[in-house]
């Protein structure tokens, strides 16, 4: 796999914040929190640590966070995880969703993702071996068309992987279009894995529904999440999946072949943070949104016409004001903004199959992140505007 291109090509995350570090950019491409999360959890870790929690934990995940995830599913949204069998603590969501795939795909099979898509699913679908069929998410909303869906999901459609809130368009997937994708995996006897790693960023009043909450998914739908987002911690890699009894067993074997378990002193300081008050949830969104909101306002005073996010931590940005001479895509003004503008952010065309139609649909969109600090993100707009 040296030299490969593509899909298991180096990432985008990799090369942009190289190029961030070496110009000196503010890095709005690769998207991390520039402030710690909550300090009681952060302080639970360093006292896991000096009291000893060093050795493995179990392969399942230390019970304290197996029950933590589960209360938070009951919590939240209602739904009932036994901690013992539904629930398997991952290394990063990153962890999680490879282990699914790799235990329910293969050649032969396919595997649905909707496009642009977050990048490790294409690498990863690669590596089972599946076929990568994609719905394309259309602007001006990134939404998916349903009957384009349903005609992509086939009696060969193995699993259905949906990522909402949505990285890289921050677009929120409503009940009525999930339960539509539930209804197609129904008909085609398809599992569902979906990627909530965004769940609690959801803005402007709006409401997080989980996949596994609608009527007729459950059994069929493995859901992942991952500290790194909830609790501004993404270098603990500290995810989780949870799901019907059987479908997490097939992941559990293959986990406990790619990491046998996770980073034992931060599983407890996880649990702590999940049971942390629903003014902490609100809180963090509430920071956030209105860090979305000045980074948008920046971006329209810059000449960006950009589409406002329901979720996440991103905002796509037409850069088309910026394209000139022989910068002609977004993926040749990404590489050149930590040069020119002092910027680094993140081409679509990154989340896009090389050649797709979404890709040549895109080729002009660009992501920024906004989980930065407010004059962070004031330097970024001050430089993006003088540069424009
Ligand atoms: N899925 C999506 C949609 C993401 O944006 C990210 C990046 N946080 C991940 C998965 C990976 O999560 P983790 O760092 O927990 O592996
Ligand atoms: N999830 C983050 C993003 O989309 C970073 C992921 C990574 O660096 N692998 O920017």
């Amino acid at each position: 796999l040296l030299g490969a291109e593509g899909s298991l090509a180096g990432t985008i995350f990799e090369e942009m914040t190289g190029l961030a570090a070496a110009h000196g950019a503010v890095n709005l491409g690769q998207g991390f929190p520039d402030e710690d999360g909550p300090v009681q959890i952060l302080n639970a870790a360093r006292h896991a640590i000096a009291e000893g929690a060093n050795q493995y934990a179990p392969g399942r995940g230390l019970p304290v966070l197996r029950e933590a995830i589960a209360a938070h599913q009951a919590r939240f949204y209602g739904l009932t995880v036994d901690p013992a069998e539904q629930v398997l603590v991952t290394t990063g969501a990153t962890e999680a969703i490879a282990a699914a795939l790799l235990a329910f795909a293969g050649p032969g099979d396919e595997v649905l993702t909707f496009e642009p898509f977050y990048d490790s699913y294409g690498a990863v679908i690669e590596l089972t071996g599946a076929r990568h069929v994609t719905v394309p998410l259309r602007e001006p909303d990134f939404l998916p068309d349903e009957d384009e869906l349903a005609a992509a999901v086939t009696d060969r459609t193995r699993v259905i992987l949906v990522n909402n809130p949505h990285n890289p368009t921050g677009s929120v997937f409503g009940a009525a279009l999930l339960a539509r994708v539930v209804e197609e995996a129904a008909r085609h006897d398809a599992i569902i894995v979906t990627d909530e790693v965004y769940e609690h960023l959801v803005f402007d009043g709006g409401r997080h529904v989980p996949v596994a909450t609608l009527p007729g998914a459950a059994e069929r739908t493995l859901t992942i999440s991952s500290a790194g987002k909830t609790f501004s911690v993404t270098g603990w890699k500290v995810g989780w999946l949870t799901g019907p009894a059987d479908l997490v067993a097939g992941v559990r074997t293959v986990k406990q072949f790619l990491t046998y378990s996770s980073g034992s002193p931060l599983q407890g300081a996880v649990a702590l943070g999940l049971g942390l008050g629903d003014d902490v949830y609100a809180g963090f969104a509430a920071a956030l949104q209105r860090r979305r909101d000045l980074l948008i306002d920046g971006l329209r005073g810059a000449g960006f016409d950009v589409t406002v996010p329901a979720g996440t931590y991103f905002v796509v940005a037409d850069a088309t004001p910026l394209l000139t001479g022989d910068v002609t895509d977004g993926a040749e003004l990404c590489r050149r903004l930590p040069g020119t503008a002092g910027v680094a952010a993140i081409p679509l065309s990154a989340f896009c199959r090389p050649g797709s139609a979404t890709d040549a649909a895109s080729a002009r969109l660009i992501r920024f992140a906004f989980c930065k600090r407010e004059d962070v993100l004031a330097e970024a707009v001050r430089r993006l505007q003088a540069f424009g």
